[in-house]
Order: C-alpha cells, then structure tokens, then sequence
C-alpha cells in the first residue's frame, strides 16, 4: 500500500488535469484545482478497522492527503478535535441532538492549522522554500507557525483591522509581517505582486490546492466520531468557503469508499449580514456570488467579499439540499454569551454564527424534529478578546466581595 492514493489534479471548472508532483496554483482558466485519488484501488484495499490504533490526529487519514512520504509531514499534532454534545443549548433551541465540532483547542487556536499543515507539509515535500499569502489572521497565523516548523520563509500580509493576536502569532513565528491599511482583498493585490517579482509560493485560499485537503479532516472526523453514520445537518460560518467545499469534498470521497451512505448530511453556508454573498446568490439561485462591497462584521474569519470557490461552496449546498443563512453581529454575539453560560464553551464569532444559524433555522422549520445537527466551531473565543464586554467591580483590599 502507498501512504498517499493521490493520482493528480484536476480543474472544477474545464477539466483539465494537472500532475501533482510538482508546484501548481491555479488552473490556466483561473479557477482553482482540487486533488484526486485513486479511490478505486483503495476501496479495495482500505477499510474503517485499518485506523485503529493510529496516532489520534488528522495524519490518521493519510491515503486520503496529498503526501507522499512520511518524512515531510510537518506537524504540531494537530486534528481529531472533540465533536461534543450541546444538550443544554440544544434544549434551548429545540435541538434535541446537537453536536458542536470543536476546534478551539487545535494548534494555533484556530482550524486554519489543519489547512496549513497539510498545505505546509506538500510545500515542503515539492521543494517550496518561501510562501506569501494574504490573510484576515488566522491563516496567517497559522501558515506562519507551521512554516517555521518546516523552516520555511513566509511573507503575510494582513489587514491592520485582523485580530491583534494573529498578529502577534505571525511576529513570533519570525514571519515577514506587513499590515496594511485596509482590506484583505488589498492585501492579495501586493502578495500577487510580490509572489510575481520574486516567484515565490502563493499560499492564498485556493491559489494551491492543499490547504482543502487539511480542511477536509473536518468531514473525515465528523463520520468516524459518529461511527459513519451522518448527521442531518452541518453548519459551517462561510468565509472563503474552504472547510465547506473540503467537508463535502470528504463525504464525497468516503461515500465513494463505500465507508457511509450516499445521502450526504445538508451542508448550510452561514455568513454575517455584513458580507453575505454567497448567501445572497443562493438565495437567488446563482452558481456565483458577487464582490460584496464595504463588508464587515465582527467575526473577522468570515469577512471575504468575494471568494476564489464561491462556485464550489454554492454547488455543496445546492447539491445537499443545504442552505445559506447570515447572522447580524448582534445575533452572533449574543449567542457566543449563550454559548458559553449554557455549556462553558468559549467559541469563537464565527462558531458561535453556526449555533445562530440553528436556532434560526430550527424556528423556520428547516432543521426538523428529531434531526442531527453538528455546528461548526472554527476557533476559540479567546483569540477575540475584543468581543467580550466586562462589567466587574473594581474593589479595594479591605472591601468585601460583591455579590449580584
Ligand atoms: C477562516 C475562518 C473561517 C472561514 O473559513 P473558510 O474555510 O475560509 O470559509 C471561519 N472561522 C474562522 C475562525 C476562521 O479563521
Ligand atoms: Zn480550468
């Protein structure tokens, strides 16, 4: 048996094919590539028992990431996060069988380390010596720390506006940091043209085809910690889209297998009311979203006005039969307290729009009686210090303690 079945890859949008040993960004047409594997032969060859007894991290699942060979696994233990039941706020919302996906305890505090590790670790298996990327925070964060394990250069550029911490990881990590007075979609402008002067790596979403597959461990995880049978529903906040289109990409993969049924789990998209556009072409029945001008919202994660895959997200929700929903910040907000007074979980903005979106989507009827539902949190709360507001008395050594 081979440590990776990857074959090659391919274009969504013209089909054309692309050999993976070697650099490749984006298809000559401009959409971005996905990786294929021979998942004929491991049919055959592989089943649910081969992972007993593996370490518990997404490296778990190697025939089905692009790496060749163990040695150029770069990894800060990342993955196999808890999927833990949510009984008390699911009894709030109606939810009888809610699950939350839990990944604000994964390396670097957020769930862009599944993508960088995986995307990090096939750089450094093809040669790749420098990356650039522009970021919202946490991608660069994580890109930046996994490079340093590899020992790797990496150029971020960010907004000035992106979470201080995120900041602070890439800092730390030795990362070249620029911050720039505006947007992350400014900040792609001058990676692309560094990445041309100086041909450097591009690792914006989707630019390589690698960060999907690290993404992808999400769906892997959830069917193997629910014993390969699906939920009803995953809800996943919608940036870029990536984890979306990994997650189905997994169930894809693994229906193929033959190691869960064909009915694939209702993928919904959720956004903020701030910058929805994968929400407002879903709603009017589009293949493609449109540049959503002037966005913005506090769960900094998912402000992208325009994604590279916006096809991709919208075809994972229209062919799951899914939805797409957004969450004013004051809706996202709110419940993030809920969240945390209900069941001690500390998620971040963007995790707690899921949990919005499933109360929301349980008051229309959508989510039904009875059904499974599995909320995406994407990081921690503690990476947002600023969205917490603290009412506390401040008191002196000989006071007594309040007590409201
Ligand atoms: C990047 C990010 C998202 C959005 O991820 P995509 O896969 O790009 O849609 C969601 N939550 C957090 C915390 C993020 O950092
Ligand atoms: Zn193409």
């Amino acid at each position: 048996m081979s440590f990776s079945y990857l074959t090659h890859l391919h274009c969504p949008k013209c089909l054309q094919t692309y050999p993976s040993d070697k650099i490749q960004q984006l298809c000559e047409c401009g959409s971005p590539l996905l990786a294929d594997y021979d998942l004929e032969s491991l049919k055959r060859q592989w089943k649910p028992s081969d992972l007993a007894g593996r370490p518990n991290d997404l490296w778990r699942y190697h025939e089905l990431l692009p790496v060749s060979s163990p040695e150029h696994i770069v990894s800060l233990g990342e993955g196999m996060t808890p999927l833990l039941p949510m009984d008390r706020i699911g009894l709030d919302m109606g939810i009888e069988r809610l699950w939350m996906k839990d990944e604000g305890i994964i390396p670097t505090g957020s769930f862009k380390a599944r993508g960088a590790a995986v995307g990090v670790s096939k750089a450094k298996e093809l040669g790749v010596q420098e990356l650039a990327m522009p970021t919202n925070g946490n991608a660069g964060a994580a890109w930046s720390l996994y490079a340093a394990r590899a020992g790797m250069r990496a150029s971020i550029v960010m907004p000035v506006g992106a979470p201080l911490i995120t900041r602070n990881e890439c800092a730390i990590s030795g990362a070249n940091l620029n911050l720039v007075n505006g947007l992350i979609s400014d900040a792609g402008k001058m990676v692309g043209q560094a990445v041309n002067e100086h041909r450097l790596f591009d690792a914006s979403t989707l630019k390589e085809p690698y960060r999907i597959e690290g993404k992808k461990t999400m769906g892997l995880e959830i069917a193997e910690q629910m014993g390969w049978e699906l939920p009803d529903v995953i809800l996943y906040p919608t940036g870029g889209g990536v984890g979306l289109i990994g997650i189905y990409k997994a169930l894809h993969e693994l229906a193929v297998l033959g190691w869960i049924p064909d009915r694939l789990p209702r993928l919904v998209a959720v956004q903020a009311e701030g910058c929805a556009p994968i929400v407002k072409a879903w709603e009017e029945g589009k293949p493609e979203s449109q540049f959503w001008p002037d966005s913005s919202t506090a769960a900094f994660g998912i402000n992208v006005p325009k994604a590279l895959g916006d096809f991709l997200v919208l075809e994972a929700v229209y062919k799951t039969n899914g939805c797409a929903v957004s969450i004013t910040d004051a809706e996202l907000l709110r419940e993030q307290g809920t969240i945390a007074r209900l069941e001690g979980a500390f998620v971040c903005p963007e995790g707690a729009a899921t949990f919005s979106a499933a109360r929301k989507l349980r008051e229309s009827g959508w989510i039904k009686d009875g059904e499974t539902v599995v909320a995406l949190n994407t990081g921690s709360g503690i990476k947002y210090p600023e969205t917490v507001q603290v009412e506390a008395p401040v008191l002196q050594p000989q006071d007594r303690m309040v007590r409201l």
